[in-house]
Protein backbone atom coordinates (compact mmCIF):
# COMPACT_ATOMS: atom_id res chain seq x y z
CA UNK A 1 0.00 0.00 0.00
CA UNK A 2 1.26 3.56 -0.88
CA UNK A 3 0.32 6.27 1.97
CA UNK A 4 -0.45 9.47 1.03
CA UNK A 5 2.35 12.35 0.66
CA UNK A 6 0.33 15.10 2.00
CA UNK A 7 1.50 18.60 1.56
CA UNK A 8 0.34 21.41 4.47
CA UNK A 9 0.20 25.03 4.72
CA UNK A 10 3.94 25.62 5.63
CA UNK A 11 3.58 29.26 7.61
CA UNK A 12 0.72 30.58 9.78
CA UNK A 13 0.27 32.62 12.23
CA UNK A 14 -2.65 32.56 14.83
CA UNK A 15 -4.80 34.75 17.28
CA UNK A 16 -6.65 37.80 17.94
CA UNK A 17 -5.27 40.92 15.52
CA UNK A 18 -2.66 38.52 13.44
CA UNK A 19 -4.70 40.09 10.47
CA UNK A 20 -2.17 43.14 11.29
CA UNK A 21 0.50 41.26 10.55
CA UNK A 22 -0.04 40.76 6.64
CA UNK A 23 1.78 43.94 6.03
CA UNK A 24 4.85 42.08 7.44
CA UNK A 25 4.24 38.62 5.55
CA UNK A 26 4.15 40.77 2.36
CA UNK A 27 7.06 42.86 2.95
CA UNK A 28 9.18 39.56 2.77
CA UNK A 29 8.00 38.85 -0.62
CA UNK A 30 8.35 42.80 -2.02
CA UNK A 31 11.65 42.56 -3.53
CA UNK A 32 11.68 45.34 -6.27
CA UNK A 33 10.04 48.56 -6.62
CA UNK A 34 7.33 47.14 -9.70
CA UNK A 35 6.82 44.10 -6.90
CA UNK A 36 3.16 44.48 -6.43
CA UNK A 37 0.13 42.10 -4.41
CA UNK A 38 -3.56 41.13 -5.74
CA UNK A 39 -5.89 41.54 -2.57
CA UNK A 40 -9.19 39.17 -3.52
CA UNK A 41 -11.79 40.35 -1.03
CA UNK A 42 -15.40 39.38 -0.72
CA UNK A 43 -17.23 42.13 -0.94
CA UNK A 44 -19.02 42.20 2.15
CA UNK A 45 -16.01 43.40 3.47
CA UNK A 46 -16.20 46.79 1.52
CA UNK A 47 -17.04 49.68 3.91
CA UNK A 48 -16.13 47.75 6.86
CA UNK A 49 -13.55 48.99 9.70
CA UNK A 50 -11.39 45.72 7.63
CA UNK A 51 -11.27 47.50 4.30
CA UNK A 52 -8.81 50.10 5.68
CA UNK A 53 -7.16 47.89 7.31
CA UNK A 54 -6.04 46.15 4.11
CA UNK A 55 -2.18 46.67 3.42
CA UNK A 56 -2.34 48.18 0.27
CA UNK A 57 0.66 49.89 -1.16
CA UNK A 58 0.58 52.13 -4.61
CA UNK A 59 0.59 49.41 -7.73
CA UNK A 60 -0.86 46.70 -5.59
CA UNK A 61 -4.19 45.41 -7.11
CA UNK A 62 -7.54 45.32 -5.31
CA UNK A 63 -10.46 43.11 -6.34
CA UNK A 64 -13.65 43.30 -5.09
CA UNK A 65 -15.34 39.60 -5.12
CA UNK A 66 -18.79 38.51 -5.75
CA UNK A 67 -19.32 35.32 -4.14
CA UNK A 68 -23.34 35.36 -4.51
CA UNK A 69 -22.66 32.13 -6.24
CA UNK A 70 -19.97 29.55 -5.20
CA UNK A 71 -16.94 30.11 -7.34
CA UNK A 72 -17.31 29.05 -10.91
CA UNK A 73 -14.75 28.12 -13.51
CA UNK A 74 -15.88 30.88 -15.36
CA UNK A 75 -15.39 33.81 -12.58
CA UNK A 76 -11.98 32.81 -11.82
CA UNK A 77 -10.52 32.91 -15.55
CA UNK A 78 -12.10 36.14 -15.57
CA UNK A 79 -10.32 37.59 -12.77
CA UNK A 80 -7.30 35.73 -13.73
CA UNK A 81 -7.61 37.64 -17.15
CA UNK A 82 -8.18 41.05 -15.28
CA UNK A 83 -4.69 40.60 -13.18
CA UNK A 84 -2.92 39.48 -16.61
CA UNK A 85 -4.19 42.55 -18.30
CA UNK A 86 -3.58 44.95 -15.62
CA UNK A 87 0.35 43.29 -15.72
CA UNK A 88 0.45 43.89 -19.05
CA UNK A 89 -0.70 47.20 -18.83
CA UNK A 90 1.20 48.68 -15.96
CA UNK A 91 3.97 45.85 -14.93
CA UNK A 92 5.73 44.65 -18.04
CA UNK A 93 3.86 41.40 -17.89
CA UNK A 94 4.95 40.58 -14.96
CA UNK A 95 3.25 38.33 -12.19
CA UNK A 96 2.16 39.62 -8.67
CA UNK A 97 4.57 38.87 -5.82
CA UNK A 98 1.41 37.57 -3.94
CA UNK A 99 -2.03 36.52 -3.91
CA UNK A 100 -4.23 37.20 -1.11
CA UNK A 101 -7.53 35.68 -0.38
CA UNK A 102 -9.73 37.27 2.17
CA UNK A 103 -13.18 36.14 2.97
CA UNK A 104 -15.05 32.69 3.48
CA UNK A 105 -14.51 29.10 1.65
CA UNK A 106 -15.70 30.87 -1.36
CA UNK A 107 -13.24 33.71 -1.46
CA UNK A 108 -10.23 31.67 0.03
CA UNK A 109 -10.76 28.93 -3.26
CA UNK A 110 -11.16 31.87 -5.57
CA UNK A 111 -7.16 32.96 -4.53
CA UNK A 112 -6.06 29.76 -4.90
CA UNK A 113 -7.22 29.23 -8.03
CA UNK A 114 -6.28 32.90 -9.65
CA UNK A 115 -2.92 32.26 -7.82
CA UNK A 116 -2.80 28.98 -10.00
CA UNK A 117 -4.16 29.94 -13.33
CA UNK A 118 -1.69 32.70 -13.81
CA UNK A 119 0.98 30.15 -14.07
CA UNK A 120 -0.77 27.30 -15.77
CA UNK A 121 -2.43 28.33 -18.48
CA UNK A 122 -6.18 27.20 -20.46
CA UNK A 123 -8.75 28.02 -18.09
CA UNK A 124 -9.87 26.79 -15.10
CA UNK A 125 -12.15 23.71 -16.33
CA UNK A 126 -9.21 21.89 -17.99
CA UNK A 127 -7.68 21.69 -14.35
CA UNK A 128 -10.65 20.61 -12.67
CA UNK A 129 -9.24 16.90 -10.84
CA UNK A 130 -6.02 15.24 -9.06
CA UNK A 131 -2.70 16.88 -10.13
CA UNK A 132 -3.27 18.19 -13.55
CA UNK A 133 -1.88 21.91 -12.62
CA UNK A 134 1.85 21.62 -14.03
CA UNK A 135 3.28 24.92 -12.73
CA UNK A 136 3.75 26.10 -8.85
CA UNK A 137 1.27 28.86 -8.01
CA UNK A 138 1.73 32.73 -7.50
CA UNK A 139 2.67 33.03 -3.80
CA UNK A 140 -0.51 33.16 -1.81
CA UNK A 141 -1.92 33.28 1.49
CA UNK A 142 -5.29 32.83 2.92
CA UNK A 143 -7.28 35.01 5.39
CA UNK A 144 -10.27 33.45 7.03
CA UNK A 145 -13.35 35.75 7.61
CA UNK A 146 -16.03 32.87 8.72
CA UNK A 147 -14.58 29.10 9.63
CA UNK A 148 -15.64 25.63 9.14
CA UNK A 149 -14.85 25.08 5.26
CA UNK A 150 -11.03 23.99 6.20
CA UNK A 151 -10.21 25.47 3.01
CA UNK A 152 -7.64 27.43 4.48
CA UNK A 153 -6.07 24.18 5.23
CA UNK A 154 -6.54 22.17 1.77
CA UNK A 155 -4.96 20.77 -1.01
CA UNK A 156 -8.14 22.09 -3.32
CA UNK A 157 -10.27 24.77 -4.59
CA UNK A 158 -13.59 23.33 -5.40
CA UNK A 159 -15.28 25.06 -8.65
CA UNK A 160 -18.39 24.82 -10.33
CA UNK A 161 -17.35 24.09 -13.93
CA UNK A 162 -19.10 23.51 -17.41
CA UNK A 163 -19.84 19.86 -16.80
CA UNK A 164 -18.86 19.19 -13.30
CA UNK A 165 -18.36 20.59 -9.76
CA UNK A 166 -14.78 19.48 -8.69
CA UNK A 167 -11.78 21.10 -7.53
CA UNK A 168 -8.41 21.62 -8.37
CA UNK A 169 -6.31 19.21 -6.01
CA UNK A 170 -2.89 19.39 -6.28
CA UNK A 171 0.10 20.25 -4.14
CA UNK A 172 0.58 23.60 -5.67
CA UNK A 173 -2.97 24.30 -4.89
CA UNK A 174 -1.85 24.66 -0.50
CA UNK A 175 -1.60 28.55 0.65
CA UNK A 176 2.03 29.20 1.16
CA UNK A 177 0.72 31.20 4.23
CA UNK A 178 -2.60 31.21 5.87
CA UNK A 179 -3.65 33.94 8.90
CA UNK A 180 -6.33 32.88 11.79
CA UNK A 181 -7.44 35.92 13.55
CA UNK A 182 -10.70 35.12 15.27
CA UNK A 183 -11.51 38.77 15.62
CA UNK A 184 -12.47 38.40 11.76
CA UNK A 185 -14.85 36.17 12.18
CA UNK A 186 -16.86 37.81 15.28
CA UNK A 187 -19.96 39.55 13.56
CA UNK A 188 -21.07 37.10 10.73
CA UNK A 189 -24.74 36.91 10.69
CA UNK A 190 -26.29 33.66 13.27
CA UNK A 191 -27.54 31.24 10.33
CA UNK A 192 -24.48 31.35 8.19
CA UNK A 193 -22.30 31.18 10.44
CA UNK A 194 -24.50 28.33 11.84
CA UNK A 195 -24.39 26.46 7.97
CA UNK A 196 -20.58 27.07 7.45
CA UNK A 197 -19.52 25.65 10.93
CA UNK A 198 -21.59 22.27 10.53
CA UNK A 199 -19.24 21.71 7.03
CA UNK A 200 -16.80 21.24 9.96
CA UNK A 201 -18.55 19.40 12.24
CA UNK A 202 -19.89 17.21 9.40
CA UNK A 203 -16.51 16.95 7.96
CA UNK A 204 -15.42 14.68 10.92
CA UNK A 205 -18.79 13.47 11.59
CA UNK A 206 -18.12 11.35 8.14
CA UNK A 207 -14.25 11.06 8.79
CA UNK A 208 -14.41 9.51 12.24
CA UNK A 209 -17.48 7.23 11.31
CA UNK A 210 -15.63 6.27 7.77
CA UNK A 211 -14.14 3.38 6.45
CA UNK A 212 -10.78 5.39 5.43
CA UNK A 213 -10.04 6.54 8.80
CA UNK A 214 -6.58 6.26 10.60
CA UNK A 215 -5.13 7.48 13.40
CA UNK A 216 -3.55 10.64 11.87
CA UNK A 217 -7.15 11.83 10.77
CA UNK A 218 -8.41 10.23 13.42
CA UNK A 219 -6.15 12.62 15.96
CA UNK A 220 -7.39 15.74 14.28
CA UNK A 221 -10.65 15.02 13.73
CA UNK A 222 -11.95 13.99 17.31
CA UNK A 223 -9.93 17.24 18.72
CA UNK A 224 -12.30 18.96 15.95
CA UNK A 225 -15.10 17.40 17.32
CA UNK A 226 -14.42 18.26 20.67
CA UNK A 227 -14.01 21.88 19.81
CA UNK A 228 -17.51 21.82 17.67
CA UNK A 229 -19.18 20.46 20.62
CA UNK A 230 -18.15 23.26 22.90
CA UNK A 231 -18.74 25.63 20.28
CA UNK A 232 -22.01 24.29 19.57
CA UNK A 233 -23.26 22.97 22.30
CA UNK A 234 -21.77 25.07 25.67
CA UNK A 235 -21.48 29.07 23.64
CA UNK A 236 -17.64 28.91 25.00
CA UNK A 237 -16.56 31.99 25.81
CA UNK A 238 -13.70 31.60 23.76
CA UNK A 239 -15.99 30.31 20.87
CA UNK A 240 -14.46 32.28 17.82
CA UNK A 241 -10.75 30.72 18.69
CA UNK A 242 -12.38 27.63 19.04
CA UNK A 243 -14.66 27.59 16.06
CA UNK A 244 -11.27 28.79 14.12
CA UNK A 245 -9.18 26.17 15.08
CA UNK A 246 -12.15 23.73 14.80
CA UNK A 247 -12.36 24.22 11.02
CA UNK A 248 -8.50 24.40 10.21
CA UNK A 249 -8.50 20.74 12.13
CA UNK A 250 -11.28 19.50 10.59
CA UNK A 251 -9.46 20.31 6.94
CA UNK A 252 -6.27 18.83 8.29
CA UNK A 253 -8.21 15.25 9.62
CA UNK A 254 -10.37 15.69 5.98
CA UNK A 255 -6.92 15.82 3.98
CA UNK A 256 -6.00 12.21 5.60
CA UNK A 257 -9.44 10.71 5.07
CA UNK A 258 -12.46 11.22 3.25
CA UNK A 259 -15.82 12.98 3.46
CA UNK A 260 -19.30 10.49 2.96
CA UNK A 261 -22.73 10.09 2.64
CA UNK A 262 -23.44 14.29 3.33
CA UNK A 263 -21.33 15.45 1.06
CA UNK A 264 -22.23 12.73 -2.15
CA UNK A 265 -25.86 14.10 -1.14
CA UNK A 266 -25.02 17.91 -0.91
CA UNK A 267 -22.97 17.94 -3.95
CA UNK A 268 -25.95 16.90 -5.88
CA UNK A 269 -28.26 19.32 -4.50
CA UNK A 270 -25.36 22.36 -5.12
CA UNK A 271 -24.76 21.15 -8.48
CA UNK A 272 -28.60 21.09 -9.68
CA UNK A 273 -30.61 23.18 -7.50
CA UNK A 274 -27.56 25.58 -6.28
CA UNK A 275 -27.57 25.01 -2.74
CA UNK A 276 -24.58 26.66 -1.41
CA UNK A 277 -22.48 24.41 0.41
CA UNK A 278 -22.96 24.96 3.89
CA UNK A 279 -26.82 24.96 3.69
CA UNK A 280 -26.60 21.65 1.57
CA UNK A 281 -24.84 19.90 3.92
CA UNK A 282 -26.88 20.83 6.50
CA UNK A 283 -30.15 19.91 4.43
CA UNK A 284 -28.69 16.62 3.18
CA UNK A 285 -27.19 15.38 7.31
CA UNK A 286 -30.77 16.20 8.58
CA UNK A 287 -32.01 13.02 6.72
CA UNK A 288 -28.75 10.69 7.54
CA UNK A 289 -30.25 9.33 10.79
CA UNK A 290 -29.55 5.44 9.70
CA UNK A 291 -26.19 6.08 8.61
CA UNK A 292 -25.01 9.14 11.46
CA UNK A 293 -27.51 8.01 14.17
CA UNK A 294 -25.88 9.84 17.19
CA UNK A 295 -23.77 12.54 14.84
CA UNK A 296 -27.74 13.56 13.87
CA UNK A 297 -28.87 13.45 16.69
CA UNK A 298 -26.20 15.99 18.27
CA UNK A 299 -26.73 18.06 15.15
CA UNK A 300 -30.59 18.35 15.72
CA UNK A 301 -29.50 19.44 19.11
CA UNK A 302 -27.20 22.20 17.85
CA UNK A 303 -29.82 23.28 15.35
CA UNK A 304 -32.52 23.38 17.88
CA UNK A 305 -30.55 25.08 20.40
CA UNK A 306 -29.32 28.46 17.97
CA UNK A 307 -32.50 28.34 16.55
CA UNK A 308 -31.09 27.94 13.10
CA UNK A 309 -33.75 27.81 9.76
CA UNK A 310 -33.15 24.83 8.04
CA UNK A 311 -35.35 24.83 4.16
CA UNK A 312 -37.82 21.96 4.38
CA UNK A 313 -39.71 20.01 1.66
CA UNK A 314 -37.45 21.74 -0.75
CA UNK A 315 -38.05 18.68 -2.99
CA UNK A 316 -41.73 19.85 -4.28
CA UNK A 317 -41.14 21.89 -7.59
CA UNK A 318 -38.21 19.42 -8.62
CA UNK A 319 -38.52 17.68 -11.86
CA UNK A 320 -37.87 13.93 -12.81
CA UNK A 321 -35.03 15.23 -14.87
CA UNK A 322 -33.12 17.14 -12.22
CA UNK A 323 -33.93 14.13 -9.55
CA UNK A 324 -32.10 11.87 -11.91
CA UNK A 325 -29.76 14.16 -12.84
CA UNK A 326 -28.87 14.79 -8.60
CA UNK A 327 -28.76 10.69 -8.20
CA UNK A 328 -26.11 10.42 -10.50
CA UNK A 329 -24.23 13.57 -9.04
CA UNK A 330 -24.20 11.93 -6.13
CA UNK A 331 -23.71 8.21 -6.81
CA UNK A 332 -20.43 9.49 -9.13
CA UNK A 333 -18.91 10.38 -6.32
CA UNK A 334 -16.98 6.79 -5.70
CA UNK A 335 -14.07 8.15 -2.90
CA UNK A 336 -16.98 9.57 -0.82
CA UNK A 337 -19.29 6.45 -0.90
CA UNK A 338 -15.97 4.10 -0.51
CA UNK A 339 -15.27 5.97 2.66
CA UNK A 340 -19.35 4.94 4.02
CA UNK A 341 -19.65 1.16 2.69
CA UNK A 342 -16.05 -0.15 1.74
CA UNK A 343 -15.17 -1.39 -1.27
CA UNK A 344 -18.89 -3.20 -2.08
CA UNK A 345 -20.67 0.12 -1.93
CA UNK A 346 -21.64 0.08 -5.59
CA UNK A 347 -24.16 -2.59 -4.88
CA UNK A 348 -25.70 -0.45 -2.01
CA UNK A 349 -25.51 2.97 -3.65
CA UNK A 350 -28.68 1.72 -5.66
CA UNK A 351 -30.43 5.29 -7.48
CA UNK A 352 -34.06 4.26 -5.16
CA UNK A 353 -31.66 4.76 -1.96
CA UNK A 354 -30.55 8.14 -3.33
CA UNK A 355 -34.13 9.02 -4.11
CA UNK A 356 -35.46 8.41 -1.16
CA UNK A 357 -33.09 10.16 0.65
CA UNK A 358 -33.44 13.21 -1.42
CA UNK A 359 -37.28 12.87 -1.41
CA UNK A 360 -37.25 13.11 2.51
CA UNK A 361 -35.47 16.83 2.39
P1 LIG B 1 -18.77 31.76 1.61
O1 LIG B 1 -17.35 32.08 1.43
O2 LIG B 1 -19.57 31.50 0.38
O3 LIG B 1 -19.44 32.89 2.49
C1 LIG B 1 -20.76 32.75 2.96
C2 LIG B 1 -21.38 34.10 3.24
O4 LIG B 1 -20.78 34.66 4.40
C3 LIG B 1 -21.15 35.08 2.11
O5 LIG B 1 -22.32 35.82 1.93
C4 LIG B 1 -20.03 35.94 2.64
O6 LIG B 1 -20.04 37.23 2.06
C5 LIG B 1 -20.35 35.99 4.11
N1 LIG B 1 -19.23 36.33 5.00
C6 LIG B 1 -17.94 35.91 4.96
N2 LIG B 1 -17.24 36.44 5.98
C7 LIG B 1 -18.09 37.22 6.69
C8 LIG B 1 -17.96 38.03 7.85
N3 LIG B 1 -16.80 38.11 8.54
N4 LIG B 1 -19.05 38.69 8.29
C9 LIG B 1 -20.24 38.59 7.64
N5 LIG B 1 -20.43 37.83 6.54
C10 LIG B 1 -19.37 37.16 6.08
O7 LIG B 1 -19.04 30.49 2.55
P2 LIG B 1 -18.23 29.31 3.16
O8 LIG B 1 -19.27 28.42 3.74
O9 LIG B 1 -17.11 29.75 4.01
O10 LIG B 1 -17.56 28.61 1.90
C11 LIG B 1 -18.28 27.84 0.99
C12 LIG B 1 -17.42 27.55 -0.19
O11 LIG B 1 -16.26 26.83 0.23
C13 LIG B 1 -18.08 26.68 -1.24
O12 LIG B 1 -17.80 27.19 -2.53
C14 LIG B 1 -17.47 25.32 -1.04
O13 LIG B 1 -17.45 24.55 -2.22
C15 LIG B 1 -16.08 25.70 -0.61
N6 LIG B 1 -15.37 24.66 0.17
C16 LIG B 1 -14.06 24.51 -0.10
C17 LIG B 1 -13.32 23.57 0.57
C18 LIG B 1 -11.88 23.39 0.26
O14 LIG B 1 -11.23 22.53 0.85
N7 LIG B 1 -11.31 24.16 -0.64
C19 LIG B 1 -13.91 22.78 1.56
C20 LIG B 1 -15.27 22.97 1.83
C21 LIG B 1 -15.99 23.93 1.14
ZN1 LIG C 1 -17.53 20.36 3.27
Amino acid sequence: MKHRNFKTVPKMIFGRGAFDQLDDVLMVERKSADDYVVFLVDEIHKDKPLAGRIPQQDGDMLIWLDVTDEPKTKYVDALTEQVQAYAKAHKNGKDPVSVIGLGGGSSLDIGKAVALLLNNPGGAASYQGWDLIKNPAVHHVGIPTISGTGAEASRTTVLTGPDKKLGMNSDYTVFDQIIMDPDLIAGVPKNQWFYTGMDCYIHNVEALEGTYINEFARAFGEKSMALCHQVFLEDHPESDEKLMMASYMGGQSIAYSQVGACHALSYGLSYVLGYHHGIGNCIAFNVLEDFYPEGVATFRKMVAKHNIDLPKNIMKDVTEAQMEKMIRTSQGLAPLWDNVYGPSWKEKVTPELLRGLFSRM
